[in-house]
């Protein structure tokens, strides 16, 4: 049987894009599509944003890239100071890399050498959540509870634990809080196989392709908080997908009023212009490591790539300048109402969920028991062309319920997409579902 990902399958009759600009783009036959999604929640500012080309046309012209270990820059400089900014409290050091997966992988790095450095070397395993989604490469892979994606590769990955998701939907069962009964997982997690054997618990605070932008159940992460404090377990929010402002606050898990120790920022960080993401980290993380070992040990030829950088210091000028995080923030409620209103009355529609400009539904063949669609039906694919078609792009994902079951419509549109648009994105979405069920006899 095949082991390629069914999000995979389907590139080769792909149309051939050639031009874009804010929410649209078109395609070689001059299709034009509305950007839904930001691709993979990834273009915060919309498409050929003259302001950041120019910055970046501006820094290839003066170096494309200071190699880390010669040179710093002012791009890397300047992006730093954004960053803490943004951060606030002890979130101030950080390695710059080109993406979600290697900024992951950067923060098991960087845990694994924070606990060696305070004489913890035992502590080498890490503890994350099925249906979430850390990355591509091997660490983030096997820390990555996505049955579907992670299936070739099972018997090679680094030892980690996986708990339940924590997920309002689909709750655990159990006493107290949702928030304490996840919680309460990761308690026992820790002690069944024993504090000094973990270094670290990853989780992605809303998330995003595996569960279909599911915010943290209320009370949960300032428990996971305590109990990682408790047991000397460094917590690592992983917000590649619903960090940088995509929420609406640029930490996503500052709105549950928590500080990881590590954290994983990329997708809107340069916003798709160049590749860019970062693993950024406390003061105490750092000061341990640069005590004992001076520097952190792990980085690459990109890291800090000058012209990434200058495109992270313009995308996030703008999106300060034209206070797009307030946007976001106050469009995430009225998102949410115009999501449901035109899904009403749509019996496979069992939730709506999200927040900011990362809203999603989820699909249900009975609403009552929450049951999925069977896997073959393939809809999330089905939807993915459907809205293609009506000129839409966003982000159906297959299997949050099992790994193979499962439905959901990622929306994640342009922070600064206008409410024209926003309504357009809402309209062809909701189109394209309900022509999809009833294609399929299911509504
Ligand atoms: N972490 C999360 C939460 C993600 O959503 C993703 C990508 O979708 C990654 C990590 C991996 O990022 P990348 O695809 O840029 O390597």
């Amino acid at each position: 049987m095949s082991q390629t990902p069914e999000h995979l399958k389907s590139t080769a009759a792909l149309p051939k894009v050639v031009r874009a600009k804010g929410s649209y783009l078109w395609d070689a036959e001059g299709r034009q599509y509305i950007d839904g999604s930001g691709g993979p929640a990834v273009y915060a500012l919309g498409h050929a944003n003259d302001e950041v080309n120019a910055a970046v046309m501006a820094q290839l012209g003066a170096i494309a890239h200071g190699y880390r270990y010669n040179f710093t820059t002012d791009a890397l400089e300047e992006l730093t100071e954004i960053i803490r900014g943004h951060c606030g409290g002890g979130l101030r050091e950080m390695v710059y890399v080109t993406g979600g997966s290697e900024a992951v992988e950067s923060c098991l790095k960087i845990a694994l050498q924070y606990q060696t450095a305070i004489g913890q070397k035992t502590r080498r395993r890490f503890i994350s959540r099925q249906r979430s989604w850390h990355g591509n490469t091997l660490g983030a892979l096997g820390l990555s509870g996505f049955a579907e994606r992670t299936a070739a590769y099972e018997g090679a990955f680094i030892p980690s634990i996986k708990l339940s998701p924590a997920n309002d939907y689909r709750p655990i069962a159990g006493e107290g809080s949702l928030g304490e009964r996840c919680a309460a997982e990761l308690e026992a997690a820790i002690l069944a196989a024993g504090p000094e054997t973990i270094a670290a618990f990853v989780f992605e605070p809303v998330v995003g392709a595996a569960g279909g932008c599911v915010p943290a159940p209320e009370g949960y992460a300032k428990r996971v908080r305590e109990i990682c404090d408790r047991y000397g377990v460094l917590m690592i929010a992983d917000e590649v997908m619903c960090g940088a402002g995509r929420t609406g606050t640029w930490r996503a898990l500052a709105h549950d009023g928590v500080e990881p120790d590590l954290m994983s920022v990329a997708k809107g960080l340069a916003a798709g212009y160049l590749p860019l993401g970062a693993a950024i980290c406390t003061i105490k993380v750092w000061e341990a490591i640069r005590a004992v070992d001076g520097a952190f040990g792990t980085g690459h030829t990109f890291t800090g790539h000058t012209a990434a950088c200058a495109a992270g210091v313009a995308v996030q000028q703008i999106i300060a300048r034209e206070g797009l995080l307030a946007r976001v923030a106050a469009n995430g409620p009225r998102l949410m109402a115009a999501w449901r209103e035109a899904l009403a009355g749509v019996e496979a529609v069992g939730d709506i969920r999200g927040r900011g400009h990362f809203i999603a539904a989820e699909l249900v063949a009975n609403r009552d028991t929450k049951a999925p669609f069977d896997a073959e039906r393939k809809l999330f694919m089905k939807i993915r062309a459907q809205a293609m078609e009506n000129g839409l792009i966003c982000y159906p994902v297959g299997g949050n319920v099992d790994g193979a079951r499962g439905d959901i419509v990622i929306l994640a549109p342009p922070y600064n997409a206008s409410q024209a648009e926003l309504d357009e994105i809402i309209d062809k979405a909701a189109t394209s579902i309900k022509q999809v069920l009833r294609a399929e006899s299911l509504g």
